[in-house]
């Protein structure tokens, strides 16, 4: 574990790899949550990873709370995952035919989540939402959808709108490319307001195809359905046959095996997964029912393929992984070691007596620099980033990496231990006093 306190900090040669980077790629990242754009600076650039921690190219070592956004529920680089991955590549990367492992996780992936009998792999969470929503499009033949400000399902059209937008206005395009046409179909409700879903679905009747959501909503920070929230969304779309579309690829195998819908013992029509179920290589997937899973292309008419999905080394890793997620007492763990994060944090905030709430659900986390509950994109947007920022950094400094926004939840993997959580606090307790 590093040194707690380490004034002379910096990043000399992920600076040159940045300059370099941004020369060749937009803002030097593959994907914009990577760019420190939130906390303002830039990014460590990574060399390896192995269990809880993450090494950089200039020798530092960090606690990782990250977990690549989600998948590394075991920890980076375990050995039984690593070993699968490298059996499979032995025998030939892509076949772009079908393979054995492909039925084997796929029965995995029935067996635990109480809402599918069907699933298709595709390859990113940004697929396999688009692709539910194409299904529940396709099958009930309506073309409008219910979208929760702050709630994030990747990058496609339709679901890249504006969020914090009035619960009964349309839609408009928040990123220049996305046309007005993909837009104008997304209806915006806020997260944890049943009674807005209930009018919009009123003033649409027979016209939503969907209502989707993140059923524990990680990409605002972390915000937990109020109780009865879901319960009213499933009575809701079912009186309006309208579909229940979660978008469990944060949640999914991680809030529990069968995902936020096993432990909110609420059932959706559709899923969207992602993250955990490729081991950390990029695989996703949408299930449902028979019925609605044999509308979709070879069996039926509605249309979606992947020339690497079902990818070998991803399935592998996957299911790999799985498997590790069902030995004895893994959450069980998994929670306890959470709750204690959760609590330290907690503590330190209040001892230094800055605004703050810390939210919490299984091994997702988010401390709201936030005076009082967060349940929605407005009291998330409340919160004081730039507090948020200097506390980021002063965490940096100290070895342990958080999500570099305050809009995204922690991650807890399986490797971090009592004393990775407990150096996790004694950095916080300094960055506070550091920044109150
Ligand atoms: N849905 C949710 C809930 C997510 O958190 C994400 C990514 O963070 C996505 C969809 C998109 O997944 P991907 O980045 O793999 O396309």
């Amino acid at each position: 574990t590093p040194a707690l306190s380490r004034p002379d900090f910096q990043l000399p040669r992920s600076h040159e790899a940045f300059v370099k980077a941004s020369r060749v790629i937009p803002g030097g990242v593959n994907s914009p949550a990577r760019a420190f754009g939130a906390v303002g600076g830039e990014p460590p650039f990574m060399a390896r990873a192995e269990g809880a921690y993450l090494y950089d190219i200039d020798d530092h070592k960090y606690i990782d709370y990250i977990g690549s956004w989600g998948p590394m529920i075991v920890g980076h680089a375990h050995p039984e995952v690593r070993k699968a991955v490298v059996e499979a590549l032995e025998l030939g990367s892509s076949f772009g035919a079908p393979t054995v492992r492909e039925i084997e996780i796929a029965e995995a992936v029935v067996a635990a989540s109480p809402s599918i009998e069907k699933v298709r792999f595709v390859s990113s969470g940004t697929e396999a939402a688009m692709s539910a929503v194409r299904v529940a499009r396709g099958v009930t033949g309506r073309d409008k959808i219910v979208k929760m400000a702050g709630c994030y399902h990747g990058h496609i059209d339709a679901l890249l709108i504006q969020a914090g937008s009035a619960a009964t206005t349309l839609g408009t395009p928040n990123s220049p490319g996305v046309t007005k046409g993909a837009a104008a179909d997304t209806l915006l409700c806020p997260f944890n307001d049943a009674q807005a879903v209930a009018a919009i679905l009123e003033a649409n009747k027979g016209q939503v195809a969907a209502v989707l959501l993140e059923p524990v909503a990680g990409n605002m920070g972390l915000v937990p359905p109020k109780p009865g929230y879901l319960e009213s969304l499933r009575e809701l779309t079912e009186k309006h046959g309208t579909l229940l579309i979660f978008d469990e690829v944060m949640t999914g195998f991680r809030l529990s095996y069968g995902g936020a819908q096993e432990r909110f013992g609420i059932t959706p029509d559709l899923t969207a997964l992602g993250k955990i179920i490729g081991g950390g290589l990029p695989a996703a997937a949408y299930g449902a029912s028979s019925r609605i899973m044999d509308q979709v292309s070879p069996v039926g008419p509605i249309y979606q393929a992947g020339t690497l999905s079902g990818n070998p080394l991803a399935m592998a890793a996957g299911l790999s992984t799985l498997k590790l997620l069902r030995e004895p007492s893994f959450y069980d763990r998994l929670e306890a070691r959470s709750a204690r994060l959760a609590e330290g944090l907690e503590k330190a905030a209040h001892d230094a007596r800055v605004p703050h709430i810390v939210q919490r659900v299984g091994s997702m986390l988010t401390l709201f620099f936030h005076d009082g509950p967060v349940h929605d994109y407005e009291d998330a947007k409340r919160s004081d980033v730039a507090l948020f920022g200097r506390f980021f950094w002063e965490m940096l400094a100290r070895g342990v990496y958080l999500p570099c926004s305050q809009f995204e939840a922690a991650f807890v993997s399986a490797a971090h231990t009592e004393a990775d959580v407990d150096h996790t606090i004694a950095a916080a307790r300094e960055s506070l006093a550091a920044i109150a």
